[in-house]
């Protein structure tokens, strides 16, 4: 075990939600809500600047809003829907491909199914990197526009008792919208999902534990609800799973209907990050509770503020988060959906998470070493 410092890119980037403090998350929806307001004072901003969007997973939400908020700010936008159209599928590494981009670009977003591979863009791109989704780890944008949406309908992020529903263990958004929610005062999780897809042990211990928030995990939605100012649905997510049958035995754990909601709070914010399959019936669309066709517009106000955001670090040269932890170079990642697990030469690093207990991480993944 070595103590070193890691520099965590070149550019200031949003890899981790918690690469922004709750002040700079605070400025943010303050941006956006002032976007919402007057967009035409904002259609000038990123005159000349492009955004580069690499997707190498399907995604219809994030890389629609990303363009549209680039357009909306007056820049351009390049970039890729789908792996097989890079020289990824060449068999180009995440590393050279962010350094090629980066002379072509002025921010880029990219999502990724293995997970780190953001992480690993960030430090090798001379532009700033924006997480748009890495496997089923970490999607701090849709957490922006989650954010603003709880913001906006409650008010507050204080005292709030947040639901989250159906796959918590694949559902990268619940991930990091428990890492952002856990930094503010008296918020309550009810964990609600099947004993096979809780959150993982990294959130329970690293976030929640550490941060000493109160949660309970519960199998039963029903017996929830009545508590609930915040429901957060989830799809599960097929396309995480090594056995399609056991996709199926839960794919209908949850399903959210317009009866169940009599007995919810008048005021309960029902949230999804989207696409819905089936676990919210359409019948629940009409009711003012629901949120999340208002969520994914949030979402696009959201990305123009952090595009402005990190740009503006870009030209401040704001220098990168440093982390000084201890280090270890004797483990293996496991974790087949790890970026070391395709990335030509990435060093296998693991971070000290718990020296009592002798839990290590991956830097990339942050699976637990075996
Ligand atoms: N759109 C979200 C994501 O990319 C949620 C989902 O796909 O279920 O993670």
């Amino acid at each position: 075990m070595i103590l070193m410092e890691m520099e965590m890119g070149k550019m200031r980037s949003l890899i981790d939600i918690l690469d922004l403090s709750v002040q700079e998350i605070d400025s943010i929806i303050e941006t956006a809500a002032d976007i919402k307001k007057d967009p035409a004072k904002y259609s000038e901003k990123c005159r000349g600047k492009k955004l580069a969007t690499l997707f190498f997973e399907p995604s219809t939400r994030t890389r629609l809003s990303f363009e549209a908020a680039m357009y909306e700010l007056g820049g351009n936008v390049l970039g890729f829907s789908e792996a097989r159209s890079s020289s990824a599928s060449k068999g180009e590494s995440m590393a050279d491909t962010a350094t090629v981009v980066s002379g072509y670009a002025d921010i880029i977003a990219i999502r990724h199914p293995k997970e780190g591979a953001p992480l690993v863009a960030s430090q090798h791109a001379y532009v700033p990197i924006i997480n748009a989704g890495d496997g089923g780890h970490n999607h701090p944008t849709q957490t922006l526009a989650d954010l603003f949406t709880i913001k906006y309908e409650k008010g507050r992020f204080e005292n709030l008792t947040v639901g989250l529903c159906g796959d918590l263990k694949f559902g990268r958004t619940v991930h990091s919208l428990i890492a952002a929610l856990s930094r503010y005062k008296g918020v309550k999780f009810i964990l609600i999902s099947p004993k096979e897809l809780r959150i993982p042990s990294y959130v329970k211990h690293e976030i929640l534990a550490k941060a000493d928030v109160e949660y309970i995990e519960t199998e039963n939605l029903e017996q929830a609800l009545p508590e609930l100012d915040v429901l957060y649905m989830t799809r599960i997510q097929r396309e995480r799973f090594s056995d399609p049958n056991e996709y199926e035995r839960l794919k209908d754990s949850y399903i959210l209907t317009a009866d169940m909601l009599n007995l919810a709070k008048s005021d309960l914010c029902i949230m999804h990050p989207l696409p819905r399959v089936n676990e919210i019936s359409v019948a629940v669309d009409k009711d003012p509770r629901a949120c999340y066709f208002k969520q994914t517009l949030y979402g696009k106000y959201m990305r123009m503020a952090l595009i402005l955001f990190l740009l503006d670090e870009k030209q401040k040269n704001v220098p990168t988060k440093v982390i000084n932890k201890k280090f270890s170079y004797d483990h293996v990642c496991k974790n087949p959906n790890c970026i070391t697990s395709t990335e030509q030469e990435l060093p296998q690093i693991f971070w000290c998470a718990n020296e009592e207990q002798n839990i290590y991480r991956c830097v990339w993944c942050e699976s637990r070493a075996k």
